[in-house]
């Protein structure tokens, strides 16, 4: 099946509540009983294995303001914080950096939130050189940074230039000027562009555009226009992301109650025009949700069939342990995955009383790890050779997986995966559905846990 046959029907007949997979087992899994102490432990553990490459991530949950769609852990007109929570941060970064020991190199390294462009040049550099102070960053290392196109001055993306920033990542959404006034985001065609052009003249590379389908007051026009908007302005990657209406989880979310918003139908069909205005203009689809011109180290990475994935989705870098830095950051480390409490005040009182700021976490089973490589696999390579999975793990694939092999059939019929007597390998058309495949692999998938996820399209 070609592309051109993913139409909202079919993708309306897949779609159902269902993990992103940055990680498995997923956060609803992972328990409050994972303390400070099992942290600790990991961290050494981690240790070990001194020359294998690390991944750093920071979390700068503060925004000016609030965009109506947001689901992220956000802290609005908290500049009275910024300098403890940086200094808390400086605090954090270096006790992880002491149990880590002598591995220290850094290959991807990102900044989220929040708006992480909300510190000025001075406390960008300050947290940057806390992270080279305790890590040693590789000559090729992937240094990334989220931002908002209205807010970011030129100022800050030259300082990031300087500091050795060289990926960047816009949210822009929805073009509309009144889909952005009914979320609250407002930022013209005219800027978006102009900060485009500009990274791209400072040398930052794998420029990054996000778009929401399913907000309020979307409708084809304009959203037609936006994609064509998007792809004159030619960033490398675009990645197109479903709007989770969830008003009980976040209350700021309710005032959008009263606007209309796509139907399931309506909000398939502004998905699978995205999907075909963006192959049409040359973009290698990844996975779902993810595009890349041809010439982007994704689209190269994924041709090549060394495509990573981790909390940041995908990446090109191989680094098997993150580690997490400042509120609700996440690390994975020595098979175990580690959350931080998510509220920044919180989080700075246990950092400040010396004590590690963990929320929960989960040590994973072998047949955690084992289900996480298939995913994995799956999630990146869009195959998995059984060969190496022997190899790997001393199990034959179809045997272990006996229950899912038969679980399968049923893609199989519908021409998303095939199956040979060495490899499980999902097709253009279930890489749409990816998401669907490997739920089928996960041994936690129960009803109970199901509202708690994003739906698969
Ligand atoms: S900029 Fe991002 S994190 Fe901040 S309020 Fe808007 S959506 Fe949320």
């Amino acid at each position: 099946m070609t592309d051109t046959q993913i139409t909202a029907a079919l993708l309306m007949k897949y779609d159902r509540p269902g993990p992103r997979y940055t990680s498995y087992p997923t956060v609803p899994e992972w328990r409050d009983e994972f303390d400070a102490a099992a942290r600790e432990d990991a961290l050494s553990a981690a240790a070990q294995h001194a020359s294998v490459p690390l991944s750093a991530y920071a979390h700068i949950p503060f925004c000016k303001s609030r965009c109506a769609y947001c689901g992220c852990n956000v802290f609005l007109n908290a500049a009275g914080l910024v300098e403890r929570y940086l200094s808390c941060l400086q605090q954090e970064i270096a006790q992880a950096a002491a149990l880590l020991g002598v591995r220290r190199t850094v290959t991807q390294c990102h900044w989220g939130g929040g708006t992480p462009t909300f510190l000025d040049e001075s406390q960008m550099e300050r947290l940057f050189h806390a992270l080279t102070a305790a890590f040693s960053f590789s000559p090729d290392a992937e240094i990334a940074i989220e931002t908002n196109p209205a807010s970011v001055s030129e100022k800050q993306l030259r300082c990031l230039r300087r500091l050795g920033f060289n990926r960047i990542s816009f949210g822009v959404q929805d073009l509309d000027p009144a889909v952005q006034q009914a979320v609250c985001r407002n930022q013209t065609d005219t800027q978006t562009r102009a900060v485009i052009d500009l990274c791209r003249a400072l040398g930052f590379r794998g420029i990054n555009v996000d778009l929401i389908y399913g907000l309020p007051l979307q409708q084809e026009r304009g959203w037609s226009a936006t994609i064509d908007q998007v792809i004159s302005m030619r960033p490398d990657r675009i990645a197109i992301y479903s709007y989770a209406h969830l008003p009980q989880r976040f209350p700021h979310q309710a005032p959008l109650d009263g606007l209309p918003r796509p139907d399931a139908p309506q909000k398939y069909a502004l998905f699978a025009l995205a999907r075909q205005r963006l192959l049409d203009a040359g973009y290698h689809a990844i996975g779902m949700d993810h595009f890349a011109l041809p010439g982007d180290e994704l689209a190269l990475a994924l041709t090549r069939g060394a495509l990573n994935r981790n909390f940041m989705g995908y990446t090109v870098q191989h680094a098997p342990d993150q580690v997490g830095f400042g509120a609700s950051a996440i690390s994975e480390v020595a098979d175990c995955y580690i959350q931080n409490v998510k509220d920044a005040g919180a989080y700075c009182d246990a950092v400040e009383q010396g004590i590690a700021p963990v929320e929960r976490g989960m040590r994973l089973t072998r047949d955690d790890v084992i289900r996480r490589w298939v995913i994995r696999r799956l999630m990146c390579a869009f195959t998995v050779d059984m060969k190496h999975f022997q190899q790997k793990f001393g199990a034959v694939f179809n045997t272990y997986f006996a229950q899912e092999m038969d679980a399968l059939k049923y893609y199989e019929q519908e021409g998303m995966v095939t199956v040979d007597a060495d490899r499980l390998n999902v097709t253009s058309l279930g890489a749409v559905f990816i998401r669907n495949i490997c739920m089928v692999f996960d041994a936690y998938l129960k009803e109970q846990n199901k509202g708690m996820f994003s739906r698969t399209i």
